[in-house]
């Protein structure tokens, strides 16, 4: 029997794309994004949950990173599998079902939704435009919740 892995969605603006500095203008890849991919791809069933792509179709999000990514990021980034929600992002989740969940900034009526069903805590938090290295610490923070379990 093999383990059955819980479910990770990605974000990607103010997540994979932050920024170096705060008030920088330019976009970059976050810090320590490789090693988050290869960590989430490895522990993780990955899933893309950005509005870039909410149409089943993962091409607008690999189009997002590719002007920023190497060769390494790129083909992690291509084993993340699509979603399909249209107003909520909440839509594309089974809330019953165990997934964590990488955003900078949920709708209120999103976060109302993980509150309803008791999951609010899946949501882990990392905003890459205001914190540089918060990919890292996201990571980290992921890391010690399975452990957990
Ligand atoms: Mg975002």
């Amino acid at each position: 029997m093999t383990h059955k892995k819980a479910k990770l969605y990605i974000d990607i603006d103010g997540v994979l794309l932050g920024k170096k500095e705060p008030n920088d203008y330019e976009i970059c890849l976050a810090g320590g994004i490789r090693d988050f991919l290869a960590y989430a791809l490895w522990h993780f069933d990955c899933y893309w949950l950005t509005s870039r792509a909410n149409h089943g179709d993962v091409r607008p999000a690999l189009e997002a990173l590719k002007p920023y990514a190497d060769k390494v990021t790129m083909e992690m980034a291509k084993t993340v599998k699509p979603t399909t929600w249209s107003t909520l992002k909440t839509e594309a989740i089974d809330l019953k079902s165990d997934f964590y969940w990488f955003d900078d900034q949920l709708l209120q009526t999103e976060q109302e939704i993980l509150k309803n069903a008791g999951c609010l805590d899946r949501w882990i938090r990392v905003d890459t435009r205001a914190n540089y290295s918060g990919l890292i610490a996201g990571k980290q923070h992921l890391a010690r919740l399975i452990q957990k379990i």
